[in-house]
């Protein structure tokens, strides 16, 4: 269709304010499945994301409206995650469209990622539609949130859509809206091809699936295509939009979203934020693509068993075409032999990822205590990126060591400002800013992002009964007070739980997390000593006491099916397990024992 019918957009929103919910009445209304085939949250395919009931992964879907005004028009919707930690996935969704569509929940209001969400629109020039969501409610109050929404963001909301994604309640509102309020694309079809390669993931079908979004000229089926970063030139075999089940249309025009594959099997080619075009007509330069994302927590991944070694590397390079976010490189460890060093976005990111590889790929995996990078300033002028604590130089070599900063939005009811002040005090945080909006603060804070990688959201929902919002932006390097706390199990110290800690919190992070690997390590046949130290001064001790670890014993007589049951579950247990010298460490271990407060 000509690019007066097409309207390509996003939907934005702080999680859990409706956005899938939103994009399920849509694609009902538009007719993209039959009731059958509907079901709630269509479009967060990923058995992760339907079990946590999140979205992860962006989504696209083509929609055919006809307007009020007789017209049919083509829509393209971009449900985005609304998680601090996929924030990149929103960043590419918005380069690929003109427009948003704002969904506040009515009984809740502007939270961190609605601003976080919305100032990423505007940069990206956006036309943006507020739609108050969940009127439904007897909560709802739209009055106070419309103001809320002029105040806090700056956005005229007189004219704000009312909606109840659940009941359907003026979804045809939200559809007219987009098509008046919304610009269509620009674009040329006479010119070179230029597409933005949006997304691409790993289908065990039908290879590489790339998602694209045409600028200029025509992709179709049979032409050979290049991808100007990557240099890879391919001939496509598929073109297609998803509907959302895929549909094969053999062209995308200028303005249009959809898929293509060209028989490709290698990850690598794919670069997120290329730019596509034609090899025999080749474009000159390139779209503006994506700022990369930067990593800033990593962690150790290992196999539990060595022999894994190659279907992780292959399965982390099948994650990481499916994720730009995700970054990793090989490594090996004096305990636990070959594996990758992985950086996430976050400690979320980190255990999607993780339980990914074991459901997906069926991996086991050991995955070392997570770290954001140092800097390391060294007596001879050197400077040293440190993303692996049991990398750390003898501290007599080292002159400085600087951590990263971050500043932090958090909104929340008043009720809750004590507790999260104390939160962040303890956090090491400066206060920067703290305003209102009506009975809800906001808060502007300096804290060290090690001291929030580990468990700083899962402590603030808990303490504001799940109020308070956070996002979080990078800031700058500081020096700080910091040391190796290493843990020594029977004596051998665990690279894996070494981590970088403030020297003040130093004495009681070791000692908590003694006492936590006290409970996580199970009872072996002998005593085991768990000791923490800063460089040969132990600062913290716990001792496991032996016990018969005979699961037998609890059997009595022949009951031969349930003594099976329990030779295996202990198997299973075994398989999940590390031995550190005599001693074996639970996989669980190693990712609990960093969070605790
Ligand atoms: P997302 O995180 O923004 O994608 O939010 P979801 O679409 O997953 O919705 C979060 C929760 O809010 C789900 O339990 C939905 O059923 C519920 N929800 C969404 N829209 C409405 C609505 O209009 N009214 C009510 N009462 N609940 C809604
Ligand atoms: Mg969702």
């Amino acid at each position: 269709s000509d690019l007066k019918h097409i309207r390509n957009f996003s939907i934005i929103a702080h999680i859990d304010h409706g956005k899938s919910t939103l994009a399920d009445r849509m694609i009902q209304m538009c007719g993209g499945l039959d009731s059958r085939e509907m079901r709630e949250q269509v479009l967060d395919s990923m058995d992760i994301e339907r079990e946590r009931g999140i979205t992860i992964k962006a989504q696209t879907v083509r929609l055919l409206y006809t307007a009020k005004d007789g017209q049919q028009y083509q829509l393209n919707l971009m449900d985005t995650p609304g998680h601090v930690d996929f924030a990149y996935e929103v960043s590419r969704s918005l380069a690929a469209c003109e427009g948003s569509i704002l969904v506040v929940d009515a009984s809740q209001g502007v939270e961190a990622q609605t601003l976080a969400n919305v100032y990423q629109a505007i940069d990206n020039n956006h036309e943006i539609i507020p739609v108050l969501n969940k009127i439904d409610l007897p909560a709802a109050e739209p009055d106070r949130v419309k103001e809320q929404i002029e105040d806090v963001i700056g956005l005229d909301a007189s004219d704000a859509v009312m909606i109840s994604a659940k009941t359907g309640l003026g979804i045809p509102d939200v559809l007219e809206a987009i098509v008046q309020r919304l610009p269509p694309p620009k674009g040329d079809l006479d010119s070179p091809v230029k597409a933005l390669l949006v997304d691409s993931w790993y289908d065990p079908y039908l290879g590489v699936v790339i998602l694209v979004r045409v600028v200029d000229g025509q992709l179709k089926v049979g032409m050979k295509m290049r991808m100007m970063a990557s240099g890879a030139a391919r001939e496509i075999d598929r073109v297609g939009v998803f509907t959302p089940k895929p549909l094969l249309t053999g062209v995308l025009n200028p303005g249009e979203m959809g898929f293509i594959t060209a028989g490709m099997k290698d990850i690598t080619e794919t670069k997120v934020g290329d730019t596509i075009t034609d090899d025999k007509r080749p474009a000159t330069q390139m779209l503006a693509g994506f700022k990369p994302s930067v990593p800033v927590v990593f962690c150790g991944l290992f196999p539990t068993d060595a022999a894994q070694f190659e279907h992780l590397r292959d399965s982390l390079g099948k994650l990481a075409l499916n994720d730009a976010s995700f970054h990793f490189e090989a490594e090996t460890s004096a305990a636990l032999g070959f594996g990758f060093r992985c950086g996430f976005l976050g400690l979320l990111h980190l255990e999607i990822i993780q339980e990914r590889l074991e459901r997906e790929f069926d991996l086991d995996l050991i995955t070392t205590a997570p770290s954001v990078v140092y800097k390391i300033h060294m007596n001879d002028g050197s400077v040293l990126d440190l993303h692996n604590p049991a990398d750390m130089p003898d501290p007599v070599r080292i002159a400085k060591i600087e951590e990263p900063w971050i500043k932090a939005t958090i909104m929340l009811p008043d009720e809750y400002l004590g507790s999260v002040l104390q939160l962040c005090t303890d956090r090491r945080g400066e206060q920067i800013e703290l305003t209102y909006a009506g009975s809800r603060a906001m808060m502007i804070y300096r804290l060290p992002l090690n001291e929030v990688v580990f468990d700083f959201y899962d402590r603030l929902k808990s303490i504001s009964r799940g109020y308070a919002s956070f996002d979080y932006q990078w800031d700058e390097y500081r020096e700080g007070d910091l040391v190796k706390l290493s843990i020594m199990v029977n004596a051998e110290p665990v690279d894996a739980l070494s981590t970088i800690v403030h020297r003040a919190a130093a004495e009681k992070r070791g000692r908590a997390l003694c006492e936590r690997l006290k409970e996580l390590i199970p009872r072996q046949m002998f005593k085991i000593a768990v000791q923490a130290a800063i460089g040969s001064r132990v600062i913290a001790r716990e001792t496991i006491s032996a016990m018969r670890k005979d699961v037998l014993a609890k059997c009595y007589g022949g009951d031969i099916s349930r003594k099976r049951k329990l030779l295996d579950k202990q198997k299973e247990g075994k398989k999940r397990m590390r031995q550190f010298g005599q001693v074996e460490i639970p996989q669980s271990a190693f990712i609990a024992a960093l969070k605790m407060n």
